[in-house]
């Protein structure tokens, strides 16, 4: 079920095509599970946290059940705050880009009468807070007769901020024969109950959490905002002096675009997504192995069938969806013998989402800040020392023992001698 694709999905040609300019290669395991059952008008609960693609679950076959040349309201979508609202009347508006459905966002502390009247043109679907929805039915300026479907999105969130009695008025109003469509990140007792009464014989799906077994890697993640994402990457490669990394991206159109910055950069970096034919797939692969790529930046789709050994870093540049996505791609990581590193950006509302990984697969995720230019020699003492470490683990160095004894009988301390081969590789890092 979850490598459906897309295609598999049978959408229409316009949606497919705004599929492919916002970038996502195949359905999240959500989208992938809950849009059949809603194309084929059954009633769903979705249990989904916000960042696993659950407003495209419900926006896309939204979009596409519903029928622009009749202008009327076909679909309203409540949520709990102003803020959500927008952002799903935007990503609505991103995956109806080629057809004529009009969106509006409803919520308190707009002027009203600028949603009058843009309700009186005519929209197709209303995305708003209950509160303001329930006005605009009082004032008869929300028209319920054509509404085929509702969607109440992060429920919960609605119940918990008192919105419960909007949410009934306005189920109990619209047309009964609707869908009802209802999101949730938790199935509290209230929202079953709600489900009960409002759904009919509905279609439970969510993310199952997999029993994962987390790979011997070194997990951390930087609090970076979106913007500084690509300074901090650099900056990290170059401090690390990281030769061989696998950086993840959760679209094809942020791995080309991160990409061609890298490239401008001077980085020695290449793109791997579900658009290339096997030949060129082909190319990149044996480039990266041959070291002469020395960054691949991938979506979750390209990179599953890769077999690389010694990748020392693996950046999630976007966190993923999911915790197994997660785990997969964290396990690329690992050079002879020992775990690599892992290296998560994450900014927002992400931070909770670190969290549920850690929750869900028991994975140590350690925040680390983001390093200055300062922090470099320490860094690479750091990691000089380990590979001091690792050497003197593996052994054969007896002609070199030689060369320090020859020191010795000339009389310089054992630690001199240390410190300054330390010196002069810290300075040759540096050149
Ligand atoms: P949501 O859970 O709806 O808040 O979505 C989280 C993020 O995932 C949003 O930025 C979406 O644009 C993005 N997204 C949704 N579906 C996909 C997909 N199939 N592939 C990649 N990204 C997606």
């Amino acid at each position: 079920m979850e490598s459906l694709t897309f295609k598999e999905l049978c959408l229409s040609k316009d949606m497919y095509k705004a599929i492919e300019d916002l970038g996502y290669e195949e359905p999240t395991p959500i989208q992938a599970q809950s849009i059949p059952f809603i194309l084929e008008g059954r009633d769903v609960i979705g249990q989904a946290q916000t960042g696993t693609g659950k407003t495209a679950a419900f926006g896309i076959p939204a979009i596409e059940m519903l029928n622009p040349d009749i202008n009327k309201v076909q679909v309203i979508i409540l949520c709990p705050t102003r803020e959500l609202a927008n952002q799903v009347a935007e990503e609505l508006s991103k995956l109806s880009k080629y057809q004529k459905t009009k969106i509006l966002p409803i919520y308190g502390g707009r002027p009203i009468e600028r949603q009058i009247k843009a309700l009186r043109r005519g929209v197709h679907i209303v995305v708003g807070t209950p509160g303001r929805v329930m006005d605009h039915i009082e004032r008869k300026t929300l028209r319920l007769d054509g509404v085929e479907m509702v969607v109440l999105d992060e429920a919960d969130e609605m119940l918990d901020m008192g919105f419960r009695e909007d949410i009934e008025l306005i189920l109990d109003q619209v047309p009964e024969n609707r869908q009802t469509i209802l999101f949730s990140a938790t199935m509290p007792k209230p929202i079953l109950r709600l489900t009960k009464r409002y759904q009919r014989n509905p279609q439970m799906v969510k993310t199952v959490h997999k029993k994962l077994t987390v790979p011997l890697v070194e997990q951390f993640y930087f609090e970076v905002k979106s913007h500084l994402k690509t300074e901090v990457l650099c900056r990290l490669i170059d401090i690390y002096n990281v030769k061989s990394s696998l950086v993840f991206c959760n679209t094809k159109k942020q791995v080309d675009q991160l990409t061609e910055t890298m490239r401008s950069r001077g980085y020695l970096v290449d793109a791997l997504h579900g658009d290339l034919k096997q030949r060129q797939r082909d190319k990149v692969m044996s480039s990266f192995r041959d070291g002469d790529i020395e960054t691949l930046i991938a979506t979750d789709v390209a990179a599953r069938g890769i077999d690389v050994e010694n990748i020392e870093v693996v950046f999630n540049y976007d966190i993923p969806q999911d915790e197994e996505s997660y785990i997969h791609r964290i396990g690329r990581t690992g050079r002879a013998g020992r775990g690599g590193t892992a290296f998560t950006f994450a900014s927002g509302k992400d931070i909770r989402k670190i969290k549920s990984i850690q929750k869900h697969t028991g994975a140590k995720i350690i925040r680390k800040n983001i390093p200055s230019q300062s922090d470099v020699e320490d860094i690479r003492a750091e990691m000089l020392s380990q590979r001091v470490k690792d050497t003197i683990d593996a052994g054969h160095m007896g002609k070199y023992i030689h060369w320090v004894e020859n020191l010795l009988e000339e009389d310089y301390a054992s630690v001199d001698i240390g410190a300054a081969l330390v010196k002069i590789v810290l300075a040759d890092v540096k050149k």
